[in-house]
Parts: structure tokens; sequence; C-alpha cells
């Protein structure tokens, strides 16, 4: 077996790994792991419009671990360069993906013509992208040719993520995609690994310790109660998928049981109002923690106080909303979306809070003000930044460095003969290989940008 990786090895985002591996009668067999599009300042970065470094059209399936765009992006692209294979992915994994993609192609779409570039798809291409698409279920065998089997495991990273499994020459590799955060309310833990021959882990905040999950609802709720004391502004820029339908469940937990108030909360992203709608069909894939809220309503991620603004007018409506009100909007990274109205508007007042619950990549407006930038630019205007910026870290959809060691090390004592850090910056990398190589003893690997390594 030989991997190569085309994305997410100098940065966060970008995942594709190429895998070729023998079946039983030898013949050589390629299938992709993710294909996953670059995020920063700009969607048509030249790294995305690069060619992938391997050829589309000799790739048989493809396997998806969870429908993030950093992990689904650049699929339409590998369609148009002549892929046409199945799409593997879990049954709730399917339409967010679909949801991902076309929210993709719309920024896409909207920046190209902005930037003057040229699109990395049509349109058709992305039709043909969901064509492709197969749903399979948790664990369930699939076997692309003799004497290779495929599973999908339980990651907890996001509703349907998983990490894959691939047995073949005698050996077992893993692809970690997102691996979670520990005690997560809504979603099932990480499977434990088994058996690895090698895994191919992903290393966000394998730098990092978190704070606890059990921070989130003690900490949101001081922000919300320092907005209404303040009458201010409480702007969430929120990743549409998970991240919201967590901080919907906790706001439904603190606005239910523990603080009795009117404040409005505006769900303000047409896509988050359109995930969250999947969260409620395919809840019998989350995990809920608390029976009680379980009798009231049925329903985790809805409450008196959440307006959901679907329509631009809708959205606009809130401007004539007095404070103090909450706004849920996209997206997480401040790069686009409904949160830059939000943010042109509200940040040069030092009575509004801009809380940041989840990663912010180099070169995004999220990571300027999450470091404390005293103007930024927005749609071309200088913006003050009079606001205060509040981060909460037990928001994390990612493993820190204890969880991901731990899911390293499984329980039959078989710790993985070689590791390969992806999907992190630099620092994080190094530091989580220089952990590993001391706690697991084991071979650590940061693979180079199209560089192919031996399983
Ligand atoms: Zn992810």
């Amino acid at each position: 077996m030989r991997v190569s990786f085309h994305g997410a090895v100098r940065e966060v985002t970008g995942s594709c790994h190429l895998l070729k591996v023998k079946d039983r009668h030898g013949v050589e067999h390629q299938y992709l792991f993710d294909c996953g599009m670059f995020q920063g300042e700009s969607l048509c970065s030249d790294k995305n419009l690069k060619p992938f470094g391997f050829d589309a059209s000799h790739v048989e399936a493809v396997f998806i671990t969870h429908p993030h765009a950093d992990h689904t992006g650049r699929l339409p692209k590998l369609v148009e360069e002549g892929f046409n294979g199945p799409i593997c992915m879990t049954h709730p994994c399917a339409p967010l993906a679909k949801l991902v993609l076309e929210d993709a192609f719309q920024i896409m779409s909207e920046e190209a013509e902005k930037c003057g570039s040229s699109v990395l798809y049509e349109r058709d291409d992305l039709i043909k992208t969901f064509s492709l698409v197969k749903g399979v279920g948790y664990h369930e065998e699939i076997q692309p040719a003799p004497g290779i089997h495929i599973y999908f495991h339980d990651a907890g990273h996001v509703l349907g993520s998983a990490y894959l499994s691939v047995e073949a020459e005698g050996k077992r590799l893993i692809f970690s995609g997102d691996i979670g955060n520990d005690d997560v309310p809504i979603l099932p833990e990480t499977e434990p690994i088994s058996r690895a021959t090698a895994v191919v882990c992903e290393a966000t905040y394998g730098h990092r310790v978190h704070e606890p999950v059990s921070e989130r609802e003690t900490k949101l709720k001081a922000v919300l109660e320092q907005t209404i004391v303040e009458k201010g502004v409480l702007l969430i820029p929120a990743f549409s998928l998970e991240r919201t339908q967590e901080l919907l469940y906790a706001f439904d937990r603190i606005l239910e049981t523990q603080l009795h108030t009117r404040i409005p909360i505006f769900l303000d992203s047409p896509m988050a109002i359109r995930a969250t709608e999947l969260y409620r069909h395919f809840k019998q894939y989350l995990t809920f923690t608390t029976p009680v809220l379980a009798s009231a309503d049925q329903d985790f991620f809805s409450f008196q106080n959440l307006r959901e603004t679907l329509t631009v007018e809708e959205s606009k409506s809130i401007n004539e909303v007095p404070p103090p009100k909450v706004i849920i909007a996209g997206s997480g990274m401040m790069s686009g979306g409904r949160i830059m109205h939000h943010l042109r508007r509200y940040l040069p007042s030092p009575t509004t809070t801009v809380l940041i619950i989840g990663y912010q990549a180099h070169g995004t407006l999220g990571r300027r003000i999450y470091e404390g930038a005293k103007q930024v630019r927005i749609f071309g205007k200088e913006v003050e930044v009079a606001a205060h910026v509040a981060a909460i870290g037990a928001f994390s959809a990612h493993g820190d460095m204890h969880k991901l060691t731990r899911w390293l090390t499984p329980e039959d004592g078989q710790i993985p003969k070689k590791i390969f850090l992806t999907h992190g910056d630099a620092e994080a990398k190094e530091v989580f290989a220089t952990h590993l190589r001391h706690t697991l003893g084991t071979e650590v690997i940061i693979p180079t940008f199209h560089g192919e390594e031996e399983i």
C-alpha cells in the first residue's frame, strides 16, 4: 500500500489522500480518501485551481469521512477532471455534503466574479457529483475489489462523520478524517481503533489541551448574561454544521433550565437552518444526555427565544430589533456569509461581543479578529473593532492532544507502526509528533505535499 498526500499537508484544510493498493490478484487500485477544498482568504485561491497531483480518471472510488468543505469541496473538480466512480459516505453525511457543496458553489461563483478568476468547476459537475454519491452504513463491509475491505466507523466529529479503515495486503490502514472532541453532548463517542498497521491522523489540536466540554454552558451563560446587562449584541460566527446545532442545544438547556429571559436569539443562516432540519431528521444517529428535555418538545434545537431568519428580508429585519440580542450566523471563520453584514454594523460598538467557538484558519478575517486586530477590512471598507472578543475553546469539534493520543493507543495494545500527521499547522504537527514519539515510541511521519509514503 502507498499513500500520497494532496492537501491538508502544510495546513488544516484541503484533505485529499490517494491510496494505491493491490487486490488479492496483485492488481493495483486507486482510491481517494476525502477531496477537500483549501480554505482561507478566498475560495478562488490558486491552491484550489492547481492540479490535484494525480490523474482523476484513474481513481476508482472516493471515500468521504464527513461533509465539511475542507473534506468534500474539490469533489466536483474531481468529477470535472474525469472521475466517474462511486463517492461513498454515511447516510446522514450524504444530504449534509450536498448542502455544503451547494453553499460552496454559490460562494465560489460570487467570488470568482469578484476577483475575475475562473471557477473550480461548473454547476453540471456539481449535479453529476451528487448522482455519484452512495450512502453506506457504519460497519457495513465494502469490498471494492477482491481482498480489499473498507469500513466506516463513527468519529464523533459531526453528524454522520466517520474514520475509515482499509484492510488489504495483510495490513490495516486507518484514515482519521476529523476526530471529535470528548463528551460532546449530542454526538456518540469516537469509536476506538484496533489492529492498525498505520494511521493517517489529523493534528488540528495535537499541540493543545482543551478546556472540558462541561465548561461550555457555564461560559456561554456568562457571556449571555453580560450581553443582557450591557444591552449589547452577541455575535456568534458559527459553522452551520454541528457547531450551530451544539450551540442551539446549549442555549436550549440554559434557557429552559437556568436562565429565564426573553432575549431574542437569531439563527441567521439559511444553511444552518437547513442543516438543523437534517439534524432533527437523523436524530437516531445522535445521543442526547438530557432525558428531561427529551420529554418536553422532542426537539433539542428549538426554544421560545429562537428566531430562524431564512430570507434576506427577515435577515435585514434583525437590524430593527433593539439590543440585547444574539445573532448566530455563518461563516464560522468570518470569510463570507451573513455574519459579514453584522460584523460591519456591530464591530465598532464596545457593547458588542464577538464569541469565537471554532478554529480560525490563517488568512481569515476571523483569525485577525481573534488575534486582536483593532481595524479590519469588510466589503472594501475599514471597520474599527471596539467590540469585545471572547472565545470558548470547549466548543471545539476536534479532539485535543490527550484525546488523539488515547485514540491512537488501542486497547488491544497494538500501537500503529506508522502514524502520518496531517490536517494541522506546522507547529501543531511538530509538537504532536514529538509527543507521540515519546509516548507511543512509534514512527511518526509528517508527510510532504504530493509526497508518497509506503505503508
Ligand atoms: Zn471537519
